[in-house]
């Protein structure tokens, strides 16, 4: 590996901040990185490798961050830097189609129950806000449905009530957007099935919640909306671009059984590059442009490198990883609540498949609410700062899932249980 550090070796964290909100507002690219909601400062990373980052000032951290989740294998996989680098050199974009694109789909439709097509686009941004385009042209209605809590990226109409950077920042939705783009939006809680009436164009639904911390479907809801969805003939989308090959290969679909009409994928399939996909049915997926009247495109759409990085990255893994993975999850999960509960918390530790997420309160987290209660005691921020001196580096904010790689060695896990029973009993 190249010595990253020897150009930054006069940089430190408080230097490159206070450089960087000069120029970029808050210092950051993406609210939640500017350690808003849980105070301080950020650590700047000169570069990452399998379960670790290192900080600009050459201080290594476990990371449970790996990017919100788009590093499913660690940082810096071998195969996947050369898989970059290879398609690099054979020319960034083109503007026309290419071989790793087919593939790509490809590799996804086999992968994912029910899946017939897919349309890539740069960011899970844009792939949420084409399905909700799409199941409007499809349907011919307008209205839209989604959960409190559940993020989908920041485009205008779905930015009521989201979670992760927005619940983050407590605000409402966000300004500049106007009532009228939100006007056709509705919002209900997580976890129970709402109604829908023949004026809903779909429902979309994290199929586990992932950015108001974890909160997993309760036995029945997603099943719930299915049949609620058929009944009004609206459509259903699971946006999984957290979910989507990482909790299971089949994602949702094949952990839960229930197969959605549209998903939204990204993160994981890009393999740390950017990208955002939305897949369906073939009956669906023909009424988008070129092949229908649903327009949606993108200069950068399917683009090799991150077509590239995404195939090599779903290459690697299989069932058996997911398994492996979901064990290593589930002890981990186990022993972190028995760390904390040492400590006379009253810890919530919810696992599904290979996500993982934290709550504090006696009452189980099954909704935005009960997520922002959990978030108001200040536990998991005195965690994160008393961790980060550990050199134990948590997601910023307490709507963030924990995100374990399949780099994560067993000595990582036991490092970090043991800081976290160390610091315990210092948080209530
Ligand atoms: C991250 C995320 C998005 C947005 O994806 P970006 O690539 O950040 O635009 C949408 N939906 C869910 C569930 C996400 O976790």
């Amino acid at each position: 590996m190249p010595e990253i550090l020897s150009n930054n070796t006069l940089s430190s964290n408080t230097e490159l901040f206070s450089r960087a909100v000069r120029v970029i507002p808050g210092g950051v690219n993406s609210p939640v990185r500017s350690f808003a909601s849980v105070g301080g400062m950020p650590y700047f990373v000169a570069k990452g490798e399998g379960s670790r980052i290192v900080d600009v000032e050459g201080t290594s951290y476990i990371d449970y961050v790996q990017s919100y989740g788009a590093s499913l294998l660690g940082h810096a996989h071998p195969v996947v830097v050369e898989a970059v680098s290879s398609a690099a050199r054979l020319g960034v974009t083109f503007g026309a189609p290419t071989l790793a694109e087919v593939e790509l789909a490809e590799k996804i439709c086999s992968s994912v129950p029910g899946c017939e097509q897919v349309r890539l686009t740069s960011s899970g941004t844009e792939a949420a806000m084409s399905a909700i385009r799409l199941a409007r042209g499809f349907t011919g209605r307008d209205r839209i449905i989604k959960f409190a809590g559940c993020y989908h990226g920041h485009s205008d109409a779905l930015l009521a009530s989201a979670g992760s950077g927005v619940a983050t920042l407590a605000l409402p939705g966000s300004a500049g957007v106007p009532v009228s783009a939100v006007a056709e939006t509705m919002v209900y809680p997580y976890n129970q099935v709402p109604p829908i009436d023949s004026s809903v164009a779909c429902v979309i639904v994290e199929p586990v919640a992932a950015n108001m911390g974890v909160v997993p479907p309760r036995p029945g809801f997603l099943e719930g909306l299915r049949v609620a969805c058929d009944r009004a003939g609206a459509l259903l989308i699971f946006d999984e671009v957290i979910t989507g090959f990482r909790i299971a290969k089949g994602g949702a679909a094949q952990l839960y059984g229930v197969i959605p009409d549209l998903w939204c994928f990204g993160k994981v399939i890009g393999g740390g590059l950017p990208i955002g996909a939305y897949a369906g049915p073939r009956r669906i997926m023909e009424m988008v442009a070129p092949v229908g009247p649903v327009y949606q495109a993108g200069t950068l759409s399917g683009n090799p490198l991150a077509t590239a990085a995404g195939l090599a990255v779903l290459s690697l893994v299989d069932d058996g990883s997911y398994k492996e993975l979901s064990s290593k999850v589930a002890g981990f999960a186990e022993e972190m609540r028995m760390a904390l509960s040492y400590g006379g918390l009253d810890p919530q530790v919810p696992t599904a498949g290979t996500l993982m997420g934290l709550f504090f309160g006696k009452e189980e987290v099954v909704d935005y609410e009960g997520a922002k209660a959990s978030a108001s005691t200040g536990i998991y921020n005195r965690l994160f700062h008393g961790l980060l001196a550990k050199g134990i580096a948590f997601p910023p904010s307490p709507y963030e899932a924990l995100f374990v790689s399949l780099a994560h060695t067993e000595e990582d896990l036991e490092i970090t249980v043991a800081a976290v029973a160390d610091l315990a009993k210092t948080l209530t």
